[in-house]
């Protein structure tokens, strides 16, 4: 057993959450290792999740835009055809690039990056056994960032084979597109990929057991229109149904479904079917019954608000404890968690962390909901506006969705923004600033915005909160 000098901060995972810890963890002066035993950094994010997830999801949309969305722009395209290789290629180039450059930030900090499966175990002391080589490396510790992420949640009795029945991580490495294909969940992931194999040819039909679709935390409207304006590209929905049973075994997959509320079944045929219904906290491996730290009845490790679990120098960060599984929730997470070890103090603000969905149109939310608003008992105002309305959504023959505001009646302050446009993920980072910054929908409709930009229907829609806008 090889053992390390002492290290201040070993930190389990190396996805956005623990990457992020161990490289603010080195800059704040503390001798760091991060642990990962995937053989690359970036997580979940970077290898299989967001990052090539948003090149498919942007070049299906390119070749979707040059099939069908061209010709009335006054330009003739013939014979496009998909090279499904190469975009697989694309996909996988983007991703390599980031996932060796955190590499190489961890050299710039000083980061020890150790390949291999870590486990606790004990308070100070991570043992690994490295993806090569045989012998154990014993890490002694001052303090333990747990940071290992999640995996899909199974759905009982449809084995997962990545190629007839896939999760995400499957979806986005499909060597054809198939002929047709089920989604079972109508979340992010189910949208967002059922976007992309829509885009390239297949007949997609998504099963969503809740009567909306868009996952928790969407707003009602928006989820609406959301669907709606998915529906109208060609993907079939069917709400409160329920996925009874699978059957793989023969060439495709069969589902019987049930309708929930008046429980008629019937059976869907796909060639591929996508599950998505959620993520689930993973700890396999970590060794924690050697410490006792606990789970919650999800899975989740329970923690304080300081990120510290039944040990105080043992903090548990991202996706395998509670809140939303977003790579920048994890990031902001993982700052503040190298910051109340080396300075005692830290912070995330959980009230303006923004959701972005990449369908297109994009769906971005930050605040609460109206559903969210009412539920308090708070009074309030809500303005909208249509990107119809607006000059260059125009411009761009991209007009479909709206920007939605809620505000305090009393106070005029912003308590939700929620957009359904093209652009809507860039555009709400202004949402989060006037949520962080306290603003108010009039300090929003007195700012100017440039024009003609699409975010023009962000002020304007701010206009109609406190007032009346004027384009619409
Ligand atoms: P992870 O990224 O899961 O990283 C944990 C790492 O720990 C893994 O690499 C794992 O190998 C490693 N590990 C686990 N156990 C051990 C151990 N014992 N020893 C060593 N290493 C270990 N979020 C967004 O914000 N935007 C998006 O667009 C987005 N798109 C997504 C698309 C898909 C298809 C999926 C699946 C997820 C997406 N997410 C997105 C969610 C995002 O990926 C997660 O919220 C984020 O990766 C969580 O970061 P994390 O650091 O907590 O965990
Ligand atoms: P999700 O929780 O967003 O959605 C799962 C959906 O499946 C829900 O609508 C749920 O009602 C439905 N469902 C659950 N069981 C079902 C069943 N038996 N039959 C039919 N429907 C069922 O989960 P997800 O889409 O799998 O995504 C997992 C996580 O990854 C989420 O937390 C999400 O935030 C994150 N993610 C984020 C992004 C992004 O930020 N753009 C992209 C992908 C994933």
């Amino acid at each position: 057993l090889a053992t390390e000098t002492e290290h201040d901060v070993v930190v389990i995972g190396g996805g956005p959450g623990g990457y992020v810890a161990a490289i603010k963890a080195a800059q704040l002066g503390l001798k760091t290792a991060c642990v990962e035993k995937r053989g690359a950094l970036g997580g979940t994010c970077l290898n299989v999740g967001c990052i090539p997830s948003k090149s498919l999801l942007n070049n299906s949309h390119i070749y979707h835009q040059i099939k069908h969305d061209i010709s009335h722009r006054g330009i003739e395209v013939d014979n496009v055809t998909l090279n499904l290789q190469q975009m697989m290629a694309a996909k996988d180039k983007s991703v390599k690039g980031l996932t060796s450059g955190i590499e190489t930030l961890f050299k710039q900090n000083g980061v020890q990056y150790v390949k291999g499966t870590g486990t606790i175990v004990n308070e100070n002391e991570v043992k690994v056994q490295p993806l090569e080589g045989s012998e154990e490396i014993s890490l002694k510790t001052k303090n333990i960032i747990i940071a290992t992420g999640s995996e899909a949640t199974p759905f009982k009795g449809l084995e997962i084979d990545e190629k007839k029945v896939v999760t995400s991580t499957g979806a986005i490495a499909l060597e054809k597109v198939p002929k047709k294909m089920v989604v079972i969940g109508g979340g992010i992931i189910g949208l967002e990929m059922g976007s992309v194999w829509s885009r390239l040819g297949a007949e997609v039909t998504v099963v969503e057991f809740l009567g909306a679709i868009g996952g928790p935390g969407m707003d009602a409207d928006i989820a609406k229109t959301t669907q709606r304006i998915l529906q109208k590209q060609g993907i079939k929905f069917k709400t409160a149904t329920k996925v009874l049973s699978g059957d793989a075994s023969g060439e495709g997959v069969k589902l019987e479904i049930e309708n929930v509320k008046n429980q008629k079944t019937d059976t869907l045929e796909a060639d591929v079917v996508l599950v998505a219904i959620g993520r689930r906290p993973y700890t396999e491996g970590l060794g924690l019954e050697n410490v006792g730290i606990e789970k919650d009845e999800r899975g989740r490790i329970i923690i304080d608000q300081e990120y510290r679990t039944k040990h105080s120098n043992i903090r548990v960060i991202g996706d395998v404890t509670f809140g939303a599984m977003l790579a920048h929730k994890a990031e902001e997470e993982g700052i503040a968690a190298a910051e109340y070890i080396s300075k005692g103090y830290g912070h995330v603000n959980y009230g303006a962390i923004p959701s972005v969905m990449y369908t297109h149109p994009e769906v971005a939310w930050v605040g609460q909901t109206e559903q969210e608003v009412k539920q308090s008992g708070k009074e309030y105002v809500v303005g909208t506006f249509p990107f119809l309305a607006n000059s260059r959504a125009k411009t761009n023959l991209d007009t479909d969705g709206l920007v939605k505001f809620i505000a305090d009646k009393e106070t005029d302050r912003v308590l939700g923004i929620h957009i359904i446009g093209a652009g809507a993920g860039e555009m709400i980072a202004e949402g989060v600033l006037a949520i962080e910054y306290g603003a108010s929908s009039e300090d929003i409709a007195r700012t100017s915005h440039a024009h003609p930009t699409l975010s023009e229907a962000f002020k304007e829609a701010a206009m109609a909160t406190c007032g009346k806008a004027i384009h619409a």
